[in-house]
């Protein structure tokens, strides 16, 4: 893959463990190898068709600078992950950032930590039959988007929809959305879970009512199979609730393990209901 690299810039901030370091503060050397396609901008020698690296030397040394962190992993963390979902080409992304006056007492060139990040591109589920169910999918959409670590790129119309399986219950109001993340599978199952408890969604009957309910339907074409998560989700080809919703926004989207797309699986479940 194509690169742009900026190496070592030199920016004056304070993070640290120590206080000295946080009130004094100190150099560091940043370093952002950033993967993405640049044959457009090599065809036209158009500044449009790249990424602008002086936007992005000003912005590192802004986001540094306005940001106090313990460690090196965390600002090299956090850095890559407001990079990555601000600027759009950027694929992947490598940070190194050096700390050449580090308070060890002894004579090095420098530290420095290494990461490597990407973005992934993920479909969620999300749905609710309790309360004011409108609130609660405009609430949990809202809540994936303000994570650091997630941006919701699209979202799909909200249907209404019968109850999945036998527990009688109110109608459910039913959406997809994708969603651009730094976090892995894990990661990203655990952060939906804490959304789903501050809509006080309580676990009691297992597709019984739910304020909220947020499922990861794929996770680029990756699969799971771990005892507290499958990826795909393990029914979705079943559930016209999510393919139908599902159809307005990556209609070619192929599913990873069935190998058919989207568009296909719902109409095929279509058919299976005409036979009803
Ligand atoms: P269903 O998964 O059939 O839609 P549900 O959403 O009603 O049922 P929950 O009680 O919300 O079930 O979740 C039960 C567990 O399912 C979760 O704690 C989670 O660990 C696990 N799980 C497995 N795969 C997934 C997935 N792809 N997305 C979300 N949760 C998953
Ligand atoms: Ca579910
Ligand atoms: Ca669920």
């Amino acid at each position: 893959m194509d690169q742009i690299i900026i190496q070592d810039l030199s920016i004056y901030a304070k993070h640290g463990v120590y206080m000295e370091e946080n009130i004094l503060g100190q150099q560091f050397l940043v370093s952002v190898y950033m993967d993405l396609d640049l044959s457009r901008a090599g065809q036209t020698d158009s500044l449009e068709h790249t990424l602008d690296y002086g936007k992005i030397c000003h912005f590192v040394t802004k986001y540094m600078q306005s940001h106090t962190f313990k460690l090196i992993e965390a600002a090299a963390e956090h850095l890559a992950q407001e990079l990555l979902l601000t600027y759009d080409p950027i694929k992947k992304i490598r940070i190194k950032v050096k700390k050449p006056w580090a308070p060890i007492g002894l004579p090095i060139k420098n530290v420095c930590v290494s990461v490597d990040r990407t973005r992934h591109s993920v479909y969620l589920s999300l749905g609710s039959n309790m309360g004011d169910r409108q609130a609660y999918l405009d609430q949990g959409i809202k809540e994936v988007d303000a994570l650091d670590s997630c941006k919701v790129c699209e979202r799909s119309a909200v249907i209404e929809t019968e109850p999945y399986g036998d527990v009688v219950q109110e109608r459910f109001l039913n959406c997809v959305i994708r969603v651009e993340t730094v976090l892995n599978p894990q990661q990203l199952l655990e952060k939906l879970h804490e959304i789903e408890a501050r809509a006080d969604r309580k676990r009691e009957v297992h597709w019984g009512p739910r304020t909220l309910d947020l499922d990861i339907l794929f996770y680029d074409h990756v699969t799971v199979n771990s005892p507290n998560l499958t990826i795909p989700h393990a029914d979705l080809h079943n559930r016209s609730f999510v393919l139908e919703p599902l159809c307005e926004i990556a209609p070619w989207y192929q599913h990873p393990v069935l190998h058919k797309t989207v568009r296909q699986l719902y109409d095929g479940l279509a058919k299976d209901d005409a036979w009803l």
